[in-house]
């Protein structure tokens, strides 16, 4: 990178060369956690398919074959980098609360916060959502093909039928053994035969309702806001256990939201993610920021120093984010406050020792309904899109063939804090709640891109992807090594780590004063591409989930 910064500095003209040769066909990728997904992105960019293009084949795809995860009756944040301006973009598809929600939405006649397991399947989880919205803004913006040919290999899948693969079953017995919780008769006719049973890993299963919402969409975005399936996404919401109140106009009225990203430097490196209403862009930075006064690349994964200090980092960003994040349209997000260097400077100032600091606030628990994917197309455009259902199958109720998202469920419960004060990620109509997806793109001092990476995981999102940052920036890790280090999740007073944490290590934090948890199994789902000097791209699939990389 240096020889590249010299050349440009010293001889302008080198500047114009370099970006001509960029408008030259490059190698392109996409990594994503399902096999048909990243050949639904692949056929798209082998037919002349832009980066956006590929976007849309592999979220109608996802939505079919890893439904438990992602999909169009979710919400999700896109970070798209366009080679021929230079601009990075954020795409805003979060799910917006109906109109008739308030303050009070998840108090029951009691006053008291409903269970979570019993918000998680009812009609008030749903939020509008704006996957499809957002990726037809994105479209428009950026795409090569026409918006019709993007929808063409889900709707053959669902007609066609996929197998079910080891990891769907597993989440469909899960989701059903989940106590306290009946199963939803959406769930029971999609994914259970006569008898009552689960349908086995391997059943071909084909899904006639997707294909044709799939069709209408094609045909017109705004088939999916307006007419009969609005209709049917309206009726899905009403029906009780704890019906929702959405609306035609509610659906009518979504608009996805497009702006700057959230950008930091870190050590000559930029990192852009999204902003609130996503904790992502600040939180990964912040714990970025406070590594940056310390030499990591002298404390390498394999010391315990290194993970003390990643540790502390987390916890202390953690604690911000709880306490100051939510939708800025509905309360003052102090963003500029979190990332200032001084502010950056006193925190990261508490982690200059060597035992366990801080009483910091506890976490949530890590849920499992969230999918990220990357594409770098062949003019080097960038996608970075983490998609999300929220949990298990989403609120397990379903219209048109997929599945609707219990996205309100990331609201604080309460609405008060117990000093009386409101809570700023209060549930309200029209806002967005808070989320922790955080998906990334890296440049370099030129501008150039680096690296696009993100992770499913709830709140554990922002601890995946900064792991990985550390470890391919500060470690010099390959993407697939990086994502292969164990995941190490530090929210308030316990880190949880993986099974694959080194015992002597674990041990050596525990004498510092530290609360390990190695029993709790983590679940990321890092997908990564990494773009060389000399322009060769290498990806990385975690292998927690079932994804691959390809290549057209
Ligand atoms: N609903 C979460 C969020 O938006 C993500 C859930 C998950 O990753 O499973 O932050």
């Amino acid at each position: 990178m240096l020889i590249r910064i010299l050349s440009l500095t010293l001889f302008g003209l080198a500047t114009a060369a370099c970006s001509a040769q960029e408008t030259e066909p490059g190698p392109s990728m996409v990594a994503a956690a399902n096999p048909h997904a990243v050949q639904a992105g692949l056929e798209a960019l082998r037919d002349g398919g832009s980066a956006i293009d590929a976007a849309i084949a592999i979220q109608t795809t996802l939505s079919l074959v890893e439904p438990q995860s992602s999909g169009i009756g979710g919400g999700a944040f896109m970070v798209y980098y366009d080679v021929a301006t230079g601009e990075t973009t954020v795409y805003d598809g979060r799910e917006r609360a109906p109109a008739a929600t308030t303050p009070q939405h998840w108090l029951d006649e009691n006053g008291e916060p409903l269970p979570f397991l019993t918000a998680w399947t009812s009609g008030r989880a749903v939020g509008v959502p704006g996957v499809i919205a957002m990726l037809a803004q994105a479209h428009e913006d950026h795409g090569n093909r026409d918006w019709a040919e993007n929808f063409s290999f889900a709707e053959n899948l669902a007609e066609d039928g996929f197998e079910i693969s080891p990891r769907l079953y597993s989440l469909i017995l899960r989701a059903a053994q989940i106590r306290d919780v009946e199963t939803t008769p959406a769930m029971r006719n999609y994914f259970f035969d006569e008898t009552g049973t689960v349908l086995p890993a391997g059943h071909v299963l084909t899904n006639p309702d997707y294909a044709g919402s799939l069709r209408l969409i094609a045909d017109d975005w705004r088939n999916f806001y307006e007419g009969p399936l609005a209709q049917d996404i309206v009726d899905a919401v009403a029906v009780g256990p704890v019906p929702g109140e959405m609306t035609l106009e509610d659906l009518a009225g979504y608009r996805a939201s497009v702006r700057a990203p959230l950008c930091r430097e870190y050590r000559g490196w930029n990192i852009c993610s999204a902003p609130p209403p996503s904790s992502g862009g600040v939180t990964v930075n912040q714990i970025m920021g406070m590594l940056e006064p310390f030499d990591m690349a002298a404390t390498g994964p394999d010391t315990a120093e290194g993970w003390r200090r990643f540790i502390e980092a987390s916890r202390l960003a953690y604690a911000d984010r709880d306490r100051f994040i939510a939708d800025p349209e509905y309360s003052a997000v102090p963003v500029e406050a979190l990332l200032a260097n001084d502010y950056i400077a006193t925190r990261s100032a508490l982690i200059e020792r060597d035992t366990a600091i801080l009483n910091v606030p506890a976490g949530e628990p890590d849920v499992p309904g969230t999918s990220h994917f990357v594409v770098v197309d062949a003019e080097g455009n960038v996608v970075s899109m983490t998609s999300s259902v929220e949990f298990l199958f989403g609120s397990n109720r379903m219209a048109g063939g997929f599945f609707l998202n219990n996205q309100l469920t990331d609201f604080t419960f309460n609405p008060l804090n117990a000093d009386g004060s409101p809570v700023a990620n209060a549930p309200a109509a029209g806002k967005r709640p808070r989320s922790s997806m955080s998906p990334v793109i890296v440049f370099d001092t030129d501008g150039d891109f680096v690296l696009a990476t993100g992770s499913p995981g709830g709140t554990s999102i922002i601890a995946y992807v900064s792991k990985t940052l550390v470890g391919m920036l500060d470690w010099g890790l390959t993407p697939q090594t990086a994502i292969e280090l164990p995941n190490v999740v530090a929210r308030g007073n316990v880190v949880r780590v993986e099974d694959s944490f080194p015992a002597d290590i674990a041990g050596a934090l525990r004498a510092m004063g530290f609360t390990l948890d190695a029993n709790r199994t983590e679940n990321s789902g890092l997908h990564i591409i990494q773009r060389l000097e000399d322009g060769t791209l290498i990806g990385g699939a975690d292998p927690r989930r079932e994804g691959m990389v390809g290549e057209p």
